[in-house]
């Protein structure tokens, strides 16, 4: 099938650059080219060293925050999660997403009951992959019951700000974030067609610390947005910063989830890190990327006015049919935080757990059968310094004990 038939001759040349693809085994949907890669440096940057910020010991109250990437259900996850249950997509990581106090996936696509791929209100077929309401690549859309089974691993808040974010049109955008609110899951990066001036950002609580999240695209894949419900990391940047202060004063710390850069390539470009750059001098406490399909590395920022800023360009593929190698390994990250009798908020560290995706589940990469590719390629990434096994117990400090 020539999927380029299914989307308007007008944005399709773009939707080809920039969709997120796969090249499954079942052959179905191998027809993606992805971008042009010859001038891109595709060598793993290496760690140098441990990531440590300043006083990790310092006294305080404590938050851990896990992340982790991408959620792009490609048909045959759909397919076993609809059969099988969305669980069956992560059983083998639910103890280690949800040991952390607060945790932020990527949602990426629709979650629109009965609105099929012209964004128009159809029959809803239920928990069926039928491949008219609920799509794979190019234009993907999920049945809403992968929210609850979110929730019920351990995540607390998600971005649906991304490039499949109009895979469903307005209607689509409205219905995800109806769904959203349904089960009382928080969503950043998005606003109902009706509601332009609603905020776009989304402010969790935890054990005394009101956390704000923003998260906006580098696209909709050509896909227009004419109520303009999708944050632009690009060229809304200016809006993004006023967010960011804004927040700062009315919140512990400010998160940043911005969904860019090539995909495929392991090195963020100068785009992102001048980006990355502009929302930690905003205020901004960390920016958790994604969107390549392959990890990107992490480092620490910063700013003019002296405080530690964490950046990791790209997450990686939390759970997605892809089957390259890259594209299979992802890593739960932890970010610590730390909040003194002062109320300031600084981080006291990170580590991470690699991930391997196998067909059709994500596995800790020291748990899972033929992983040592995907776990030396994130390890030679962040380094061993900050690395956990799957069974440890959850510090972001271990040096204090
Ligand atoms: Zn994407």
């Amino acid at each position: 099938m020539n999927w380029r038939y299914l989307i308007p001759a007008s944005f399709s040349a773009m939707a080809l650059v920039v969709a997120c693809g796969t090249t499954d085994s079942t052959g179905e949907e191998d027809d993606e080219k992805g971008p042009d890669l010859s001038d891109q440096d595709l060598t793993v940057p290496r760690a140098a060293g441990p990531l440590e910020f300043t006083e990790p010991c310092r006294a305080g109250k404590r938050l851990t925050i896990a992340a982790v990437g991408d959620v792009l259900l490609h048909s045959p996850l759909q397919k076993q999660a609809y059969e099988r249950g969305f669980e069956s997509l992560w059983t083998g990581v639910t103890r280690i997403v949800g040991q952390a106090d607060l945790t932020y996936a990527n949602f990426e696509g629709p979650a629109a009951a009965g609105v099929n791929s012209s964004g128009q209100a159809v029959r809803d077929p239920g928990l069926v992959f039928d491949n008219a309401v609920y799509t794979s690549y190019p234009m993907f859309n999920y049945n809403p019951g992968l929210i609850p089974a979110l929730q019920t691993l351990g995540v607390d808040v998600v971005s649906t700000a991304n490039n499949h974010a109009m895979d469903r049109r307005s209607l689509g955008a409205d219905k995800t974030i109806e769904a959203m609110k349904e089960h009382g899951l928080p969503f950043t990066g998005t606003r109902p067609s009706t509601e332009p001036d609603a905020p776009r950002y989304a402010i969790t609580e935890k054990n005394g610390f009101k956390i704000g999240w923003i998260a906006c695209s580098f696209s909709t894949n050509g896909i227009p947005d004419p109520k303009k419900q999708v944050l632009m990391c690009f060229t809304d940047t200016a809006e993004i910063e006023r967010t960011i202060a804004d927040l700062k004063t009315r919140t512990d710390a400010v998160i940043v989830t911005p969904h860019w850069g090539v995909e495929y390539v392991y090195t963020p470009g100068k785009d992102q890190k001048d980006l990355a750059k502009r929302f930690i001098n905003a205020g901004a406490l960390a920016v958790f990327g994604g969107h390549p399909h392959v990890v990107q590395p992490w480092e620490k920022v910063t700013a003019a006015d002296g405080r530690e800023g964490f950046v990791i360009y790209s997450l990686g593929n939390f759970v997605s049919g892809q089957t390259p190698t890259p594209r299979r390994a992802s890593l739960v990250l932890y970010l610590g935080l730390t909040k003194d009798g002062a109320g300031k908020v600084t981080i006291n560290g990170a580590r991470y757990v690699p991930l391997t995706m196998r067909s059709w589940t994500v596995e800790p990469s020291d748990k899972a059968e033929n992983s040592s590719e995907t776990r030396n390629l994130v390890e030679t990434m962040f380094g061993k310094w900050n690395a956990m096994g799957s069974n440890d117990a959850l510090t972001t400090t271990p040096s204090c004990r």
